[in-house]
């Protein structure tokens, strides 16, 4: 039996990055996969195809769908209950990065990320508690960051949205606790996806020097942590914020 066989985990911003990354790792361990993307509908359709050529058996689909709305979460959530017939692990991944000092930092660029990485997980979340709580069961995984946890100059906003989504998540899972249904988050540092790639290598080395195990993560190894939380190997943890940091 493989380790996430039977389940179904509707994964948001699927396309790219630790969100592609689990979705492969999902597939590879037996789950049937539905995923959002907001604009990468070619990389979506591409990750589809790759995985179909390996798992000829895998049942993965994608869903056009902005998570900043409520709305298209709600109408995501419906028309993935109606292909798949049950989501047994959501996992909001979808998040943005729009940097900057807080003398220059636009209320744009504020509502933006807040919107993406806090308010998109409301959304979600709100959406799959009913199903959820009919199931009995559930378990819900809200990516985070270590700069949730730390802070981090020049990134205000994200380090808001992240802290929050840590306080949303412990509060979530107490109020579901007794239905069975987890909530847990996952903070992965320094992880190498189009959102650090631009980053500059002055600031890449000095992030160095704190990583205990001196190299960079990979989207790979926060997908596995997911899946861990995704599967039955975990049905007695929840509150909890797993780092995925190499010692960060
Ligand atoms: P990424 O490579 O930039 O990929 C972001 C994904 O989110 C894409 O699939 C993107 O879809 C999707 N997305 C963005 N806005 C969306 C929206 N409004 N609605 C639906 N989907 C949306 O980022 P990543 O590095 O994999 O990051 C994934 C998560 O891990 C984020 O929450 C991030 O904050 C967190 N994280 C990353 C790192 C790191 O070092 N990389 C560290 C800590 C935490 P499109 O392709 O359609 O744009």
């Amino acid at each position: 039996m493989q380790l996430l066989e039977n389940k179904v985990i509707l994964i948001t911003g699927g396309s790219r990055g630790i969100g592609a990354a689990t979705v492969q790792k999902c597939v590879e361990y037996g789950a049937s996969v539905a995923f959002t993307y907001k604009s990468s509908a070619e990389q979506a359709q591409k990750l589809i195809d790759e995985l179909n050529l390996r798992f000829p058996q895998a049942n993965i689909k994608s869903y056009a769908s902005d998570a900043r709305s409520g709305q298209q979460a709600a109408q995501t959530i419906e028309q993935v209950l109606k292909d798949f017939g049950k989501i047994d692990a959501l996992v909001n991944n979808a998040g943005i990065t729009r940097d900057n000092i807080l003398m220059r930092l636009t209320e744009e660029q504020w509502d933006e990320v807040l919107d993406t990485n806090l308010k998109a997980v409301f959304h979600y979340c709100k959406a799959i508690c009913r199903p959820m709580l009919k199931a009995k069961a559930g378990s819900i995984i809200n990516i985070t960051s270590v700069v949730g946890i730390s802070g981090n100059a020049g990134q205000a906003n994200y380090a808001a949205s992240k802290a929050g989504v840590i306080g949303f998540t412990k509060s979530l899972g107490q109020e579901l606790g007794s239905r069975n249904i987890r909530c847990n988050a996952i903070a992965p540092g320094f992880t190498e996806t189009d959102m650090t790639t631009t980053l500059d290598e002055t600031v890449k080395a000095k992030m160095m020097e704190n990583i205990w195990l001196k190299r960079f993560g990979r989207a790979d190894e926060v997908a596995n942590a997911v899946a861990f939380l995704a599967s039955d190997l975990s049905t007695y943890i929840s509150g909890e914020v797993i780092k995925v940091s190499g010692g960060l």
